[in-house]
């Protein structure tokens, strides 16, 4: 299953799979984000593995802009991983469905 969206402080980005990526020197890339777009690229022939830590990557750098934080390449490379960790060690920690309000 391959995620389509993701909500990022109230902007949803679409999240597309690209053949090929590029940036802005033409280097290669396997993600990047669009924000006049609300756009997540990423390059489709990643394992899935490495398609999730990107999603993450890229949807740290759209908190960081989002918050006006200014993260650099390596904060937001240590923060996305570190947050991919978390979740996978604390799936209910991050499924708040029926937790908000009852926690006591
Ligand atoms: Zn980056």
């Amino acid at each position: 299953m391959r995620l389509e969206k993701v909500k990022i402080l109230g902007i949803v980005y679409k999240i597309l799979y690209h053949h090929e990526l590029k940036g802005d020197k033409n280097e290669l890339l396997n993600g990047r984000i669009d924000y006049d777009k609300a756009e997540i690229l990423i390059k489709n022939d990643l394992e899935s593995q490495n398609i999730l830590n990107v999603i993450y990557h890229e949807a740290v750098h759209g908190l960081s802009t989002a918050m006006g934080i200014d993260l650099s390449e390596k904060q937001v490379e240590t923060i996305s991983n570190g947050l991919l960790c978390l979740v996978r060690d604390n799936p209910e920690l991050f499924d708040l469905r029926g937790l908000e309000g009852g926690l006591k």
